[in-house]
């Protein structure tokens, strides 16, 4: 029996369920262009190598077997062979997903011309809502050309504190394409975003005192906010996948990958004789584990360095790629856990257990 699905949405997690429309020969897909969406922008998206991402190693703008974490005293270079860290732009996966889609004969219409068939199923991936107070990723990047060469293109690098701290944890993202070629992000994790000339300026001193580079052209612009932690759906009637299927690591805003999971787990269901739906791809673990980590860095954000460098000296390459992806086991949780500082944490769970008893206490009341 076939069955008709509607997935309003036309972003990373919608085309990329597109894509694979040829594994689902039973199901009829419709994409929605929903209203009110705003026009999309191009941004990289990074990612470590996974089995359930070779075509979009493939389409990678850059892969960096090495990658860096600096704090004013520590430079810590982690490495991978086998999972290395790549950047792919997202016009590239979705222009890569959508000729995949149309050779399947996924429909990708406008809401307006949307009639929903009675038995057909519906998801949504349309942003989840996020609470007052969230805590967020925020970011201003230019990918830019300087005129020397001055980059090592052949490290990444994640997290770069050297930069002023006084909004809350803050880095430099610097993905080199070449020695002359870099994306240079300015990241905060913060509840309040700040102005744009704030991170401007932080990357253009960044780049004078640390590469001696007054002077580049620029070649591209990307901006964004990613709300981490825990968010209700757009629609609590509507399913949901991708960002709004709970797809984002609270901790650290990649989403890239769990949303490629969650499309592969859905598909192994279905090829099992279930229905289509998607869970959340996180361990309860992980997301607890995150939790924590988010109450450390909303209310201690000066920990942060400190915390990210020390995880990187206990970690392998390979231990940190698989913490961040999902993949640890105990031996790399218990690692991560050892190597975290004691007071901010044992303050953190505190103050999640007052806060829920508090919450308790009020439903009671
Ligand atoms: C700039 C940026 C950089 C990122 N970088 C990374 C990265 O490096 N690595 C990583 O793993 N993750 C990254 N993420 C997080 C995550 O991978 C992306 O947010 C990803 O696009 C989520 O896919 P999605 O399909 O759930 O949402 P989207 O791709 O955002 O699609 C959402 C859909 O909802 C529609 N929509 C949006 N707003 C509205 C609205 N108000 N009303 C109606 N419809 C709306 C859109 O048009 C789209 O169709 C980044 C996110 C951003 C914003």
């Amino acid at each position: 029996m076939s069955h008709d699905i509607a997935v309003i949405g036309n972003g990373c997690a919608a085309l990329s369920l597109a894509a694979k429309a040829e594994q689902l020969p039973d199901y009829h897909l419709t994409l929605i262009k929903p209203n009110g969406a705003p026009k999309s922008k191009d941004h990289v998206w990074g990612f470590w190598s996974d089995e359930t991402l070779e075509d979009a190693v493939k389409l990678a703008k850059g892969t960096w077997h090495q990658w860096a974490i600096i704090t004013p005293k520590k430079r810590t270079i982690m490495s991978s062979t086998s999972m290395p860290y790549n950047a792919i732009k997202r016009s590239d996966w979705t222009a890569h997903c959508q000729s995949l889609a149309q050779s399947s004969g996924v429909r990708i219409i406008d809401q307006e011309d949307w009639q929903m068939e009675d038995n057909s199923t519906v998801f949504d991936t349309r942003p989840p809502v996020v609470p007052d107070e969230c805590i967020l990723q925020h970011f201003h990047g230019l990918e830019i050309k300087t005129k020397t060469p001055v980059f090592e293109a052949d490290t990444a690098i994640l997290m770069d504190f050297r930069v002023d701290q006084s909004k809350g944890m803050h880095f430099i993202y610097l993905l080199p394409y070449s020695t002359t070629e870099a994306l240079v992000e300015s990241t905060i994790f913060s509840t309040e975003l700040a102005d744009e000339q704030f991170y401007l300026s932080t990357i253009d001193n960044y780049l004078a005192k640390y590469y001696d580079v007054e002077e580049y052209d620029i070649t591209h612009r990307e901006n964004g906010v990613i709300p981490l932690g825990k968010l209700a759906p757009h629609d609590v009637n509507i399913p949901g996948l991708g960002a709004n299927g709970g797809a984002t690591r609270p901790a650290s805003g990649y989403a890239f990958l769990f949303i490629q999971r969650q499309i592969s787990s859905a598909i192994k269901r279905v090829n099992a004789g279930k229905e289509l739906t998607f869970s959340n791809p996180h361990k309860r673990l992980d997301l607890w584990m995150d939790s924590v980590l988010l109450t450390v860095l909303r209310h201690w954000p000066q920990h942060g360095p400190n915390l990210f460098s020390s995880m990187a000296r206990t970690l392998t390459g390979d231990q940190f790629v698989k913490f961040l992806s999902g993949d640890a086991g105990w031996w790399i949780r218990l690692k991560v856990i050892f190597s975290m500082p004691k007071i901010p944490f044992l303050k953190a769970l505190t103050k999640r257990a007052f806060t829920r008893k508090k919450v308790s206490t009020a439903v009671v009341a």
